[in-house]
């Protein structure tokens, strides 16, 4: 490598294993770098190369951490391509294979290092017997010869001693078909039975252990065919009456004089104490489910815990200090993370509860840590593309900017450069709009579908219904269409109900590039559509569509640009992880002039109140919504049916209005129909479930009722609110609730506090989760074991280490990271990572 670039590889690594504090080298780097583009031209460096290094660097200080880290990638992906370098051995390290699994303390780790003595055991008798347990390791026996051990966990369960096709059936409905899944089938809790007790001490409640001698034991025919094994256990401080119900083996489990090991809760019966159904354990046995943290699995039909608990420990104990940790020693470190032997180890077999987090970390890491590589290594992908240049001279863009008719709002402006720059780059833009419900999101997208369509290139836009469609169809029409814009036909419509002879003119159109902008639903990809020069794609809406949905429509173009376009907030935390390989402008102000919607909580028996306000406004010339949680009353909830009380309210209510419906269970047409009809103003009061929450714009609704509105989330809430208030007149949201619970009413009082989307997302994350935020196609891709969408501060942690590893080691190249490029590859493969 040249000297130059060794140089400037050897500052970005210093700056990122920093985490790009800009003192990776005395006085920041681009202090440091003052000399060095004369030394890169001396290397024989291209001038643009070094001139776009210099530029990108000389405003690092004044940067965010994380925009730092993005920008030394950046630049390094650019040398790379540019000089056709790889930055592969640069470093030598031992396979992670090759090294030893850690362990904390000389002796084996995990699960059978016995620490029952640290609690304390007063009596000495106790303490000795203590000393009796002893440590036993079973393993587990292979029939086959396995070759390599990363192979070896492939094996199927029928491996193990005691799993023939039976067991490994009903292994397999718990999604266990190999060993390497036993090791990832985690517990579900974990009962800490740590704490141990002489007898005489036991109290009720307690989640204890107790060790003591069987006296005696019978089994006893209860109440209806009710098999109750009972013993009396004995320590040197007292007796207790322990019970097991409909477990008649029990009998045969024990006998008089035996030394046992019982854990589980202090009970009473009859005025004495005893434990009902509790773990036991023979005293000279591995104690596996008492004594300690004892992990409790995820079970199915026909499986036992403890016969899986059993099973468990032999996988784990012999294969997790085997198995090769994917991490490369320097993540491990600099993330502080235990090695993935003993975080295995501890996840099932735990020492404390401690341990137990610092496992679960480790693990939950890796899952985000193997996502971040994964959508950061398809965004280099993607940056490595070219794509065609469209620029915007300033006077043409400010007799754009002119010709509207109002000024663009601050973030609109921003959010403009951001996309213009992008169309720009010679890359293809890849990017996430994010604004409020009537941010203003429309606008920017025209302005930059007139950057390209005044090249004679084109554009399409992409909405998930026709009436959304339509929508945009009117907006484009009014912002894009004359003075210098576009011809009236060379902006289309296109959607389900389009009749086929315009269909055809539109195909041609299309086909022969006399047709600019087409705006559509999901036909824009059904129908056989040839584009001549499609160069832009904007997606609104985007959680509406699928990832194919989304690909078909890219690939009828060449490499164009994509915009898409969201008015769901999305915590940071969760777009950084499921919009991580896209871009992200985000609008955060309103246009001037919008009026807050009036929100107000109701109580159920409040209700006229809200009826009132509603015919109070359509007399004066509005429109309502009424919201309702379901469809149709189901037997196990109260929730209001929208098709019943639609009956009720055009009944009883508003006997002279004019009601429609809308659910999910009508026909796409019957849909618009509906929607058509109020949006035209036919009907005043739309009755309707959460279909209506995406983007419709019906400037004349002025009330948004919400029945049910503890059933929604705050940020849908928010969304809802959004339909109104998109004209002058003062507007409503009425939230109420289906009962007086004080709890669920404190939740919603956040939306009557603020109006920030984003708050309410980030609330709604921490209370709800982020199933919420996914669309259907998303679910399988954050399917994690032990990661949660929630846990920030573990997302942005896994973010920087990859950017970190990356920049390194863009593709994964070096030896060291093998293992990993394999896990990556093999996430991706699993249909996961496309998600753009
Ligand atoms: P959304 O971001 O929800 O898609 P729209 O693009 O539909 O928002 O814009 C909502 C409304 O605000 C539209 O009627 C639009 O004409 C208007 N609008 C957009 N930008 C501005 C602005 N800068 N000033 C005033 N009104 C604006
Ligand atoms: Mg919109």
């Amino acid at each position: 490598m040249k000297p130059s670039l060794s140089k400037l590889q050897k500052f970005f690594r210093l700056e990122a294993q920093r985490n790009y504090d800009n003192r990776a080298v005395f006085g920041g780097l681009q202090r440091s770098l003052q000399n060095w583009d004369a030394e890169a031209r001396a290397d024989g460096l291209g001038e643009d190369l070094v001139n776009c290094i210099t530029s990108k660097l000389r405003n690092y200080e004044k940067l965010m951490p994380r925009e730092r880290g993005k920008t030394l990638i950046d630049i390094w992906l650019r040398i790379e391509r540019e000089t056709g370098i790889r930055s592969k051995g640069q470093r030598s390290r031992t396979k992670p294979a090759a090294r030893k699994p850690a362990s904390k303390s000389p002796s084996p780790p995990g699960p059978l290092s016995n620490k029952a003595g640290e609690g304390g055991i007063p009596d000495k008798g106790e303490a000795k017997k203590q000393t009796k347990i002893k440590e036993k390791r079973t393993s587990v026996s292979f029939r086959p010869h396995a070759e390599g051990e990363s192979a070896a966990l492939e094996a199927p369960t029928t491996v193990l001693n005691g799993v023939g096709p039976v067991n490994a059936e009903r292994l397999e409905k718990l999604g266990i078909f190999t060993l390497r899944d036993m090791l990832y089938h985690f517990p579900r809790r974990y009962d800490d039975y740590s704490q141990q007790v002489r007898i005489r001490d036991l109290r009720y409640g307690m989640e204890v252990t107790v060790i003591g001698e069987v006296k005696r034991i019978s089994k006893r025919q209860g109440k209806g065919r009710r098999f109750m094994t009972e013993a009396i256990v004995q320590d040197e401080s007292g007796a207790l009456r322990v019970n097991w119900f409909n477990q008649p083996w029990m009998i045969r489990n024990l006998d008089i004089g035996n030394q046992i090991v019982l854990s589980g809760k202090g009970d009473q019966y009859l005025g004495r104490l005893t434990m009902n159904n509790p773990e036991w354990d023979l005293l000279d046995k591995e104690q596996l489910h008492t004594n300690r943290i004892v992990p409790v699995y995820p079970l199915t039909a026909d499986l036992g815990q403890r016969w899986l608990r059993g099973l468990m420990n032999r996988v784990v104990t012999h294969w997790a200090p085997r198995i090769p940790d994917p991490l490369p020693t320097s993540v491990i470190e600099s993330a502080n993370l235990e090695p993935l032997s003993e975080a295995l180890l501890q996840a099932h077999f735990p020492d404390s509860q401690e341990e137990i987090q610092a496992a679960r970390q480790r693990l939950a890491f890796d899952e985000l840590f193997l996502l971040h590589l994964a959508v950061l290594q398809q965004k280099q992908v993607w940056q490595g593309q070219a794509a065609q240049r469209f620029d915007a001279p300033q006077d043409w863009l400010d007799a754009e900017i002119a010709r509207l008719p109002y000024q663009l709002t601050g973030a609109q402006k921003r959010a403009l450069a951001d996309l213009l720059k992008d169309l720009d780059s010679g890359r293809p833009m890849n990017r996430l709009l994010q604004g409020d419900v009537g941010s203003g999101k429309t606008v920017v997208a025209a302005l930059c579908m007139a950057a390209v369509t005044r090249t004679g290139a084109q554009a399409a836009l992409m909405a998930p219904t026709s009436i959304l469609a339509e929508q945009h169809f009117a907006s484009l029409r009014t912002l894009m269409v004359g003075q210098g814009g576009l011809q009236p036909d060379e902006l289309r419509l296109i959607i389900g109900s389009t009749p086929e002879p315009e269909k055809v003119e539109i195909r041609a159109g299309l086909q022969d590039g006399s047709i600019k902008v087409v705006v559509g639903t999901h036909t824009l990809i059904e129908d056989p559509i040839l584009f001549s020069q499609l160069e832009l794609v904007v997606i609104d809406e985007q959680h509406r569509f699928g990832v194919g949905q989304r690909a078909a429509l890219r690939a009828k173009g060449t490499n164009p640009h994509l915009l898409v376009m969201t008015a769901t907030p999305i915590p940071r935390s969760l777009s950084l992880t499921i919009y991580g390989d896209l871009d992200l402008s985000i609008i955060d102000e309103m246009p001037p002039g919008r009026q807050e919607v009036a929100t107000h909580l109701l109580l159920p028996r409040e209700r006229e109140r809200a009826y009132k306000l509603i015919r109070r406004e359509v007399e004066a010339g509005r429109q309502a919504f009424i919201i309702y949680p379901l469809i149709e009353e189901g037997e196990t909830s109260e929730a209001k049916a929208a098709v019943d009380e639609q009956k009720r309210l055009k009944k009883e209510v508003f006997p002279n209005l004019k009601v429609e419906l809308l659910h999910g269970r009508l026909g796409a047409e019957e849909k618009d129909k509906a929607m058509a009809a109020f949006r035209d103003g036919k009907a005043q009061v739309m009755v309707s479930t959460t279909v209506i929450e995406v983007g419709l714009d019906i400037p004349n609704a002025t009330v948004m009722l919400v029945e049910g509105a503890n059933r929604f989330g705050l940020a849908q809430l928010h969304q809802l609110r959004g339909r109104v208030g998109r004209g002058a007149e003062k507007s409503y949201c009425i939230l109420i609730p289906d009962h007086e619970d004080a709890a669920e009413n404190e939740r919603l009082q956040a939306l009557l506090e603020t109006n920030d989307g984003f708050i309410l997302a980030e609330k709604d994350l921490e209370q709800r989760g982020p199933g919420q935020f996914l669309g259907r196609q998303q679910s399988g891709f954050l399917d994690f074991r032990l990661a949660s969408l929630s846990d920030a501060r573990l997302i942005d942690k896994a973010r920087r280490h990859a950017e970190q590893l990356l920049a390194v080691d863009p593709a994964l190249s070096q030896p060291e990271h093998r293992e990993l490029a394999a896990a990556v590859k093999n996430y991706l493969s699993d249909g996961k990572g496309d998600l753009s």
